[in-house]
């Protein structure tokens, strides 16, 4: 499904202070299409997501889903974050079977379908391990097959790997690359890792830094598909979106710790 921000603003407000987030953005993601944000640290990529998921309703403006307006949940959407969102008690056969059981699926074909999607995503023989016995990149996966299996048309990914080791990392973005090849859905992947942006996907947009964040620039990806991202990263071809995309966010990545600085923040900057 295509996602479309018009004009879109976000502002939260406390006791203490109120906050412009996001101002006027615009963004147009087409239907099937692989869209990777990156920006400054608070800049407002997972509040974008968070208002294409319809978890918060913009101040201003409208996120129009298939042409659409969004009202409330958007129920064509999953969701993936960082910390993955596995039950502690539940298996991994259950934990992914959990994905279909909020929709109401009945038991055997809920068991059924998570059973494929468990081998899919490679962890044939651990249906029966807990979360705790499984290492990051076991997680992951099944956070992928509990998200994928409720057949999403859109998938919102929050840093879904940011804790994963370098050479687990790569394997996972491959395996989400395969799963994604063909599948017509569109993805929305936050990162800030410019390397992960590029290779995964089609576009990349940068968000200035905030606040009143806005898109400041398109980089469309040409790099020929299918992917092999361990080898990826060497065409010249990489090596030259990498650098044009790196040339504006390092200004944005200097604006942010500028302001962090001048008002006494703390902390890393992307
Ligand atoms: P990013 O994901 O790019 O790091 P966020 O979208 O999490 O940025 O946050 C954007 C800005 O909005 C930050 O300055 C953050 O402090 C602020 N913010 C996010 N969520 C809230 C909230 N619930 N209440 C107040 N301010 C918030
Ligand atoms: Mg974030």
């Amino acid at each position: 499904m295509s996602v479309q921000l018009t004009s879109v603003g976000v502002s939260y407000r406390d006791r203490e202070r109120s906050y412009i987030a996001l101002s006027e953005l615009d963004l147009n993601v087409s239907a099937g299409s692989f869209v990777s944000i990156v920006g400054p640290t608070g800049c407002g990529k997972s509040t974008l997501l968070n208002v294409v998921a319809g978890l918060r309703e913009p101040s201003s403006g409208q996120v129009l889903i298939d042409g659409t307006p969004l009202r409330g949940l958007n129920r064509s959407a999953g969701y993936m974050f960082q910390q993955d969102a596995l039950l502690p008690w539940k298996t991994v056969l259950d934990n992914v079977a959990f994905g279909l059981e909020l929709q109401g699926v009945r038991k055997e074909e809920r068991v059924a379908q998570a059973r494929d999607w468990v081998h899919r995503v490679g962890l044939g023989g651990f249906e029966n391990s807990y979360p705790h016995q499984l290492s990051g990149g076991m997680r992951k996966r099944t956070a992928i097959a509990q998200t994928w299996i409720r057949d999403p048309s859109t998938l919102l990914m929050d840093e879904p790997f940011a804790a994963l080791d370098v050479q687990t990392r790569q394997l996972m973005e491959n395996e989400l690359l395969s799963l994604w090849t063909g599948s017509g859905k569109t993805v929305l992947f936050v990162t800030h890792d410019l390397d992960e942006a590029i290779s995964l996907s089609d576009e990349v947009v940068l968000l200035s830094a905030g606040p009143a964040s806005r898109i400041v620039g398109h980089y469309s990806v040409g790099l020929p598909r299918p992917r092999n991202l361990l080898d990826m990263r060497r065409l010249p071809q990489f090596r030259e979106i990498y650098d044009a995309v790196w040339a504006d966010l390092r200004s944005e990545v200097m604006m942010t710790y500028e302001r962090t600085a001048a008002t006494g923040g703390s902390g890393g900057v992307l």
